[in-house]
């Protein structure tokens, strides 16, 4: 069922936890009939956090697998019961943050994502406090993208018959200086080899131009200088860390290798997702895998976050079958009127640079966020108007995507939504 002229949402998702869906066959049944009532119709569900836990039984990995999952195996019981009502299920993975005392890190600290002064992201301040995780290198090869990560979600797609393995986190950290990662031992050495700073065959030769007889002394670029400054070797960390953000093509040159480093991040994060796609999808004769799809979730603007978080969601077309932004409030200025006006600014705006469509398109909202101003004054979530919550609804509908993502089941509980949610989607879902 349809209103108007505007075809629906196909497909009404929710991000979920593990803990909402509970520990036994029964829990899982009601949280899916619960989902199901409401008129949701694909279940986002964390298979592995940000600490670094995996939460089904798994044989190659046990000693990641969360307290009480190596007993009771929810990724099958959700998706029995997912089949069982026409429902989709995509396994949400947290791709490169881990937790400081997780196993990946523990086991492989060369592994984890490194700033100027060879520390981990767990090293950092962020609002006063001092930051839960480790980022791991998306660039490193070998490392965590391919001996870790994929695997990990190559056991699970064995595993389980899934519609789509769902990336998050996929990228470099944001609200961590953007700019200080990464510059571990490896991307020390790949970034200037990636970028052709300097010959391996004649590695001390400086290649000079002939002449600089052009009006610019970036005018003489294509003959590949040597870029690197010749006491490359002996420069600490920090200072070649400073030449790979700070410093100029040209001896004398603008500032301009900062180009070549958000490249280099982009170009990693393209990498993984290229190959978690051929690993989990087109080998699926070889190693009979079942995954037909890969989803993620990404930030609004492909062009700044490529920049900000090395996420240029742009370049994944190919390989990549769904996108799922998040337009969350706090993601945008302006007060909820501006936020609605900005949402249908930003959704044509993703359809218009990338090569997603209306089909493969399915935005994301976050519940709580809508409410900043409610939660400013004090007013207690489950006192709240489901006002906000319906008109975002409408108005993403009202671009014409044929998917929606909601952020999350536990919000939803939380603002006492499951009638909004039955509300919003009846529209959609039909009697
Ligand atoms: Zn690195």
């Amino acid at each position: 069922m349809t209103t108007g002229n505007v075809p629906g949402f196909v497909v009404r998702g929710v991000w979920c936890d593990p803990d909402d869906a509970g520990r036994v066959p029964e829990s899982v049944e009601a949280f899916v009939e619960r989902l199901h009532q409401a008129g949701i119709n694909l279940v986002v569900m964390c298979v592995k956090d940000a600490k670094g836990e995996i939460f089904w039984p798994s044989d190659r990995f046990p000693h990641t697998v969360a307290e009480g999952y190596a007993e009771f195996d929810l990724p099958a019981a959700l998706l029995a019961a997912c089949r069982a009502r026409g429902m989709q299920f995509h396994a949400w993975f947290i791709d490169f943050m881990e937790g400081k005392d997780g196993p990946a890190f523990t086991e492989h600290p060369e592994w984890a994502m490194r700033n100027p002064e060879g520390e981990t992201t767990a090293s950092e301040v962020l609002r006063g406090k001092p930051y839960h995780s480790v980022w791991m290198c998306p660039a490193r090869r070998p490392g965590y993208a391919d001996q870790w990560l994929i695997p990990m979600m190559a056991e699970f797609a064995e595993r389980y018959a899934v519609d789509a393995i769902h990336h998050d986190y996929i990228r470099y950290p944001g609200d961590l200086a953007p700019d200080r990662y990464c510059f571990c031992d490896a991307c020390l050495e790949d970034i200037p080899r990636y970028a052709g700073f300097a010959s391996d065959i004649y590695p001390d030769e400086p290649f000079y131009h002939e002449t600089y007889n052009r009006p610019y002394l970036e005018s003489h670029w294509e003959q590949s200088p040597r870029v690197l400054p010749g006491n490359w070797a002996k420069l600490p960390r920090q200072m070649k860390s400073r030449f790979l953000l700070e410093g100029s093509f040209f001896h004398g040159g603008r500032p301009d290798l900062d180009y070549f480093f958000y490249r280099y991040r982009i170009e990693a994060i393209d990498r993984f997702v290229r190959q978690s796609f051929e690993e989990l999808c087109l080998s699926r004769g070889r190693h009979d895998y079942h995954i037909p799809n890969i989803s993620a979730a990404v930030f609004k603007d492909p062009v700044q976050s490529g920049r900000f978080l090395g996420q240029d969601w742009r370049e994944w077309a190919l390989p990549l079958g769904i996108a799922m932004p998040m337009n969350y409030r706090d993601h945008y200025p302006g007060d909820f009127e501006q936020y609605l006006v900005l949402l249908e600014e930003s959704i044509g705006r993703q359809i218009q640079v990338t090569t997603f469509d209306e089909t493969t398109l399915w935005p994301g909202i976050a519940i709580n966020f809508l409410y900043k101003e409610e939660h400013a004054a004090g007013i207690p979530p489950g006192d709240v108007s489901p006002q906000k919550f319906l008109r975002t609804v409408d108005r993403i509908r009202a671009t014409g995507v044929s998917g929606i993502c909601l952020f999350s089941e536990r919000q939803i509980n939380r603002y006492g939504f499951w009638d909004a949610v039955r509300e919003a989607f009846g529209k959609d879902a039909g009697p």
